[in-house]
């Protein structure tokens, strides 16, 4: 693979909408696929004109924020206070840059931030009162945090709070309803010029104690890329994720244990078993291989490859649930 050329056949897109647990009866998912599927086209579309994988995954994830469907920006999960805290990050493969913010509840784009603070600010990591003033000083759109809380989060807070539970919003929302919005989201891509970046955004865990910080922000944890080895998002139990140092781990068993993305990912995804976690990844790796593993119950995901045709959507691992594109 060259990182220099310009080549449309190099260009590869994943991205998810959480891990967790349905019920076998949910049905199809068709709202999430077709949201998911929707905003990876739109993605794809960007790459292939030309737009570099940190546009195209920067694009996708200020989307799904956008979408009231999942656990990021609108629709994000709420804390004890009954308040939004949104983490998100993003990395880029070619130099190792990255921005991150955590516990922002102003700032209309999580993601959008987290890049203004990789792109024009001397540091990669800004928190709750400090990563707000510096969107404002930048000139980013600010929002009133109740413009994210919808009707769903308000019941799963009160659920959570009644069983005494910290929850992770996938598992909690299957408990409480099939249909119900669910997880983190992310986006992986590699570009025409083969350069890999990644980005994540979430509000985390219902019912999470005000100040708690998820695996999203930590690169080398939930959000991890570089051109040498991968570029990957992770969802699940965060603090499981940031105990396995995952994207560091999987970095370092491709780069100097000689592992498949594949390998690479499962030995880092059977570490967060061990250390209590569930959840699962995107990534895509130097080659363009792509990766989608999780070892919960399932993982909303779409994915598209330049030697593979239409955008695929899944959220079951069994073949035999209804998953695949076309999405009707
Ligand atoms: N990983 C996220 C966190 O712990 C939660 C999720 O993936 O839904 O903040």
């Amino acid at each position: 693979m060259s990182a220099h050329r310009d080549d449309p056949n190099l260009i590869r897109f994943a991205l998810h909408g959480g891990a967790g647990e349905l019920p076998a009866d949910a049905g199809p998912q068709d709202e999430q696929r077709r949201a998911l599927h929707d905003i990876a086209a739109e993605a794809v579309a960007l790459l292939q004109a030309g737009g570099s994988a940190v546009d195209a995954v920067s694009l996708a994830v200020e989307r799904l924020e956008q979408c009231p469907l999942f656990n990021a920006g609108i629709g994000a999960v709420l804390n004890r206070d009954g308040l939004p805290e949104l983490d998100a990050a993003i990395a880029r493969g070619e130099d190792r840059g990255t921005g991150a913010v955590a516990g922002v509840s102003r700032v209309g784009s999580p993601i959008r931030l987290a890049r203004a603070v990789m792109e024009r600010s001397p540091h990669v990591l800004f928190s709750a009162d400090g990563a707000e003033a510096l969107a404002r000083q930048l000139g980013l759109p600010m929002v009133d945090p109740q413009s994210f809380i919808i009707p769903l989060r308000l019941e799963q807070l009160a659920a959570a709070k009644r069983s005494g539970s910290i929850a992770l919003d996938h598992v909690d929302a299957a408990a409480a309803a099939p249909d119900a919005a669910f997880g983190t989201v992310g986006a992986v891509a590699r570009d025409r010029r083969g350069h890999l970046a990644a980005a994540t955004s979430t509000g985390g865990l219902t019912n999470k104690l005000p100040g708690r910080i998820g695996d999203t922000a930590v690169f080398g944890a939930g959000t991890f890329a570089d051109d040498s080895s991968c570029a990957l998002s992770c969802t699940g139990t965060g603090e499981s994720f940031i105990r396995a140092a995952f994207g560091q781990a999987v970095h370092g068993r491709m780069r100097w244990g000689g592992m498949s993305l594949a390998d690479a990912c499962q030995a880092a995804l059977d570490d967060v078993r061990q250390l209590g976690g569930v959840g699962g990844c995107i990534a895509i790796d130097r080659d363009g291989t792509i990766c989608l593993p999780f070892n919960s119950g399932v993982l909303f995901r779409a994915w598209w490859s330049a030697d593979g045709g239409a955008i695929s959507t899944a959220v079951w691992r069994d073949a035999a649930m209804p998953q695949t594109a076309p999405v009707p």
